[in-house]
Formats: structure tokens, sequence, C-alpha cells
């Protein structure tokens, strides 16, 4: 089963999108498998963006991101990462569809209140860092998917 690590960053958290995050993924069938409130330091917000380290936008970036605390989450489920980014939207919010979480509750791309993988190896070293612990996945049986479909 695929993974992937959806953050709500501190404007959903302090808007109080956080519930209705969860809530669209639970309502589609994904499992919640690891959930953690955490004020993230700058160190931990530059890896978890180094792929963006040569953008101007980059010094705000971290800026907004540790402005208070993030929920980061483990979202498990078949192809979890390419769905999880549709439910998001675009990454600026004006190109987000109604119906999508960007498209339905922000407009500013420096403030669009949620991190989804946007592939499986990032969700993998996304998962690694924000969780270094490690994350147990367990199969359950109330799952929708474990209750209506056999694979
Ligand atoms: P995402 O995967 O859709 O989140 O987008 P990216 O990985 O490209 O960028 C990471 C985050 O940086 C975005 O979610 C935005 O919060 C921010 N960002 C991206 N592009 C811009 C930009 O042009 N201006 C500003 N201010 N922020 C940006
Ligand atoms: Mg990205």
């Amino acid at each position: 089963m695929e993974r992937t690590y959806i953050m709500v960053k501190p404007d959903g958290v302090e808007r109080g999108i956080v519930g209705e995050i969860i809530k669209r993924f639970e309502q589609r069938g994904f499992q919640l498998t690891a959930l953690e409130l955490i004020h993230p330091s700058k160190e931990l917000l530059e890896e978890h963006y180094c792929d963006l380290k040569t953008k101007g936008f980059f010094p705000s970036l971290i800026e907004y991101m540790s402005s208070g605390p993030v929920v980061g989450m483990v979202w498990t489920g078949k192809d979890a990462v390419k769905t999880g980014r549709k439910m998001l939207g675009e990454t600026n919010p004006l190109n987000s569809a109604p119906g999508t979480i960007r498209g339905d509750f922000c407009i500013e791309v420096g403030r669009n209140i949620c991190h989804g993988s946007d592939a499986v190896e990032s969700a993998e070293r996304e998962i690694a860092l924000w969780f270094p612990r490690g994350v147990k996945t367990v199969a359950r049986s109330h799952s929708i998917h474990s209750l209506f479909y056999e694979n």
C-alpha cells in the first residue's frame, strides 16, 4: 500500500482547517497512519524543502512554515500520493479547482494551507524526515477498501 506525507501548514492550523483536511482524507477512504502536531525548526524545514533552495521565495517560505505549529500526517492507501495531490489542488490556489482543498480554502500561493508529497520517493523521504522514529503501518479491518474490495 502506498503512503503519502500530508501536512497542514501554520495558516491551516491557525485557521482551524485541520479537521476539514483530515475529514476529506478519511471520507475518501485513506487510512490515517501517523499524526503529529509539531513546531518545526528552520533546519527541518530547509531539509524538507531542499529542492527549492535556489528559489527567490525560499527565505519567505521558511519564515512562513516556521511561524507556528504544523500537523504532519501519513495517509496510506491505493495511489495515495497522486490522489492526495489531486485532493490538495494546484500549488497556486487561484489555479485550484473548487472542490479541492486549496481551491476551497485559500487564494495566496504563499499561504496555501497544506503540503502533499509529489512522488512516492519524496513521500518516503518526507515520512522518514518528519517521523524519524518510524511509522508502523497496520492493516485495519474497518478501512473502506478492505470492507468493499478484495485487493
Ligand atoms: P507544492 O508541492 O504544490 O506545495 O509546491 P512546491 O513544492 O513547488 O512549493 C512548495 C511551497 O512553496 C508551495 O506550496 C508554496 O507554499 C510555496 N511556493 C511555491 N511557489 C511559490 C511562489 O512563486 N511564491 C511564493 N511566495 N511561494 C511559493
Ligand atoms: Mg512540493
